[in-house]
């Protein structure tokens, strides 16, 4: 599957690596597992994973790399984990002289030189997994590399519980537990939080609006601001909402601190029904049950509600 991807890896001497914009573990895992994986490989080449440190570099994976315009100018690219250009947490990518996309969303904008997409895996890192198993053969990975790309795994699968969990999911986080990977270390350190996130959390349970089969909060910047939350955290809080009998469609809206050009960004979730074409329709995407959309304007909010409804009705 990956015969033409390493050929490329190959022949570069400059590798730069790309996950999508506001990245969660299986961006990061399947960036910096694969940054593992090639600077073990090739301990000559340059290999940089590129974009701006958040909290997730802050607990488990490492700092981003920083990187020149000249180098990006030489390098090959590798985008993961993200589904559409507009994504790609740093933009210069486009410097590149030759692009590689791998990934495992809905494949609606199929970009790059290379572009393999599998959007039945349940995480990118499983992708990932099956090229480091090619480039590795019958030698274990970098143990690190293997750290990164479990954490990924249990991360996009919500430590193997989400309805894209399947039989892959399970081989690959099997395969690479045998290269040192602490499960109950690495569960605790992705989840664990901080007294003022937890109490942040049971605000939001308080403020949750309870409708028939539908659940959705609307979280007003001054609310995340007064727990010492951030932006980037606050909107990342949707999967305490999973689980509740009855509720078929829940989602997290949280209001800008005015650092992106929207006016909230949103989270929605499913048991059961597609949600995003709904995200499509409001300037996101994502997966059938897990997808984001960015709310523009306050007009923006009642539609989308409706639109998610309906869904539920
Ligand atoms: P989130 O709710 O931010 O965790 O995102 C859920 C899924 O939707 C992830 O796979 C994201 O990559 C994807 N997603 C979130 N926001 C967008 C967006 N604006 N455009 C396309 N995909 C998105």
């Amino acid at each position: 599957m990956f015969d033409d991807v390493l050929k490329r890896i190959e022949e570069w001497d400059t590798i730069t690596i790309y996950p999508h914009s506001s990245p969660d573990g299986d961006a990061l895992g399947s960036c910096f597992g694969l940054k593992e994986l090639l600077v073990n490989k090739y301990p000559n080449k340059k290999i940089y994973v590129v974009g701006t440190d958040c909290s997730l570099n802050q607990v488990f994976f490492p700092s981003f790399d920083v990187v020149s315009d000249e180098e990006i100018k030489q390098s090959l690219a590798i985008s993961l984990d993200t589904a559409n250009t507009a994504r790609v947490y740093d933009q210069r990518y486009t410097l590149a002289p030759y692009l590689i996309k791998i990934d495992h969303h809905p494949n609606l904008e199929p970009f790059g030189d290379i572009c393999i997409v599998e959007d039945q895996m349940g995480a990118t890192c499983e992708l990932v997994t099956m090229l480091g198993q090619e480039l590795y053969q019958e030698e274990p990975f970098p143990a690190l590399a293997a750290r990164y790309l479990y954490a990924g795994i249990m991360t996009d699968t919500m430590g193997f519980t989400t309805s894209s969990t399947n039989a892959h999911s399970l081989q690959m986080a099997a395969y690479l537990s045998q290269f040192g990977v602490d499960h109950n270390e690495i569960s605790y350190l992705l989840t664990a939080k901080e007294v003022p996130m937890f109490r942040f959390i049971s605000k939001l349970r308080e403020i949750a609006v309870f409708e028939e089969g539908f659940l959705y909060i609307v979280v007003p910047a001054s609310l995340y601001q007064e727990y010492g939350i951030s932006y980037a955290d606050a909107r990342n809080q949707v999967s305490n909402f999973a689980g509740i009998k009855g509720i078929k469609v829940w989602c997290l809206f949280t209001e800008s601190d005015g650092s992106d050009n929207v006016r909230y960004s949103c989270s929605l979730r499913s048991r059961g029904i597609i949600i995003n074409d709904v995200a499509r329709d409001f300037h996101g995407g994502g997966h059938d049950v897990a997808a984001g959309a960015k709310i523009l304007s306050d007009e923006e909010l009642p539609a989308i509600l409706e639109a998610l409804r309906k869904k539920v009705r």
